[in-house]
């Protein structure tokens, strides 16, 4: 039983328990799968721990759980269940075909190994002659790959490295709130896309002008996705709220702050009224360039000063970063919200609001300035 034996984990005589460590991604990651299945997506990966990371005492208490312990944390509905409840139903099924090769290839090879006897014994010069061979062709060992998420994170409470396929509320280790980690690894993403149209030539201006567009669209398909999941974490929470199916109210400062108002919580009750205007109208200009082709229609003209109907928005780095700090901000107030303490570092300081709403007096041509969001 030599194939057999490299996976037996305990066991004696004829009963043997055997065990397959579940595949890594080339990254080392492991997959888990949440058991709640209205934890959409129910995916997640989990990885090492930064071993350099030091614990603090105001960390460890916005943790479900002590990190490292046998239990698992559903990033994306907060349900605490024991880590085997998340093995993923693939990598069980792959286990079992592990195991069901290494006892095959050990029983081919005790008849290889038996029918050999046999040959030998059996004379050549006897009338008849037996010869037994087992006929087999070599299977392949079964392999299995993972690929690697985009969305990779490293909790700042418990220093533990995974990765997700949506917005997660929860790390899955320490069960810490991570949603203002979640925005701030958007932000980070979006800060790349400015630095990148910063990089272009001033004969590449159209594509730098479409980068910026992507960038600032980013800000706010972001912003309202946490929105979004936060808000329906929270009815989750408060099943007694009955609520209409969410639409693309967050989408809007006035409909989201009405949404929340059910629980007497306001997401936006720590901008100040300058970063509030510098908010709508960011979200003003995300629909200009999404649904005018970045033409300034009279809405938007009566909104920012400076922008004249007809004329082209404008679009610069400094303001998107801008937008993605102020979005910051209201994320970080959700996530102290549903962790029901302040996290103990602040990840992303907002950078400083002009005087006014019109946060696009600009000149275009000095486009990204500098990158203050990580
Ligand atoms: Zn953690």
């Amino acid at each position: 039983m030599r194939n057999l034996e490299r996976l037996r984990t305990g066991g004696s005589g004829s009963k043997m328990t055997v065990g397959v460590p579940p595949p890594r991604t080339p990254s080392g990651r492991v997959y888990r799968y949440s058991p709640k299945e209205d934890a959409h997506p129910r995916h997640f990966l989990l990885g090492e721990v930064n071993a350099k990371f030091t614990i603090v005492d105001a960390a460890r208490s916005r943790m479900k759980l002590e990190p490292r312990s046998p239990q698992t944390v559903c990033p994306y509905s907060g349900y605490v269940g024991l880590d085997a409840e998340f093995n993923h139903p693939d990598d069980m099924k792959a286990a079992v075909e592990l195991v069901k090769h290494a006892a095959m290839s050990d029983v081919e090879e005790m008849l290889a190994s038996a029918f050999k006897g046999l040959n030998n014994r059996s004379s050549r010069n006897s009338l008849v002659r037996i010869e037994a061979k087992v006929s087999s062709r070599p299977r392949p060992k079964p392999r299995f790959s993972r690929r690697d998420l985009l969305r990779e994170m490293e909790c700042d409470h418990c220093g533990r490295d995974y990765g997700v396929y949506a917005i997660a509320l929860f790390c899955p280790d320490c069960g810490a709130p991570n949603l203002r980690l979640h925005f701030s690894r958007e932000c980070k993403l979006v800060g790349e896309q400015v630095e990148l149209a910063d990089t272009l030539s001033s004969d590449r201006q159209e594509l730098a002008y479409r980068l910026l567009g992507n960038a600032h669209e980013d800000v706010l398909t972001a912003f309202e996705a946490t929105l979004k999941v936060a808000y329906h974490y929270a009815l989750s929470q408060r099943p007694e709220i009955k609520a209409k199916p969410v639409k693309n109210e967050f989408q809007n400062v006035d409909f989201g702050r009405d949404r929340f108002s059910a629980f007497d919580f306001d997401p936006y009750d720590n901008l100040s009224a300058d970063e509030l205007a510098v908010l709508r109208l960011n979200i003003q200009k995300r629909h200009i360039i999404g649904h005018n082709l970045g033409v300034v229609d009279a809405k938007f003209a009566k909104q920012a000063t400076d922008a004249k109907i007809g004329e082209t928005v404008h679009l610069i780095g400094q303001d998107i970063i801008q937008f993605a700090s102020i979005g910051q901000k209201v994320i970080d107030r959700l996530d102290e919200w549903i962790g029901g303490t302040t996290s103990p570092k602040p990840l992303n300081p907002p950078a400083p609001v002009p005087d006014g709403p019109a946060a696009d007096k600009k000149d275009n041509q000095q486009m990204s300035g500098h990158c203050k969001v990580i």
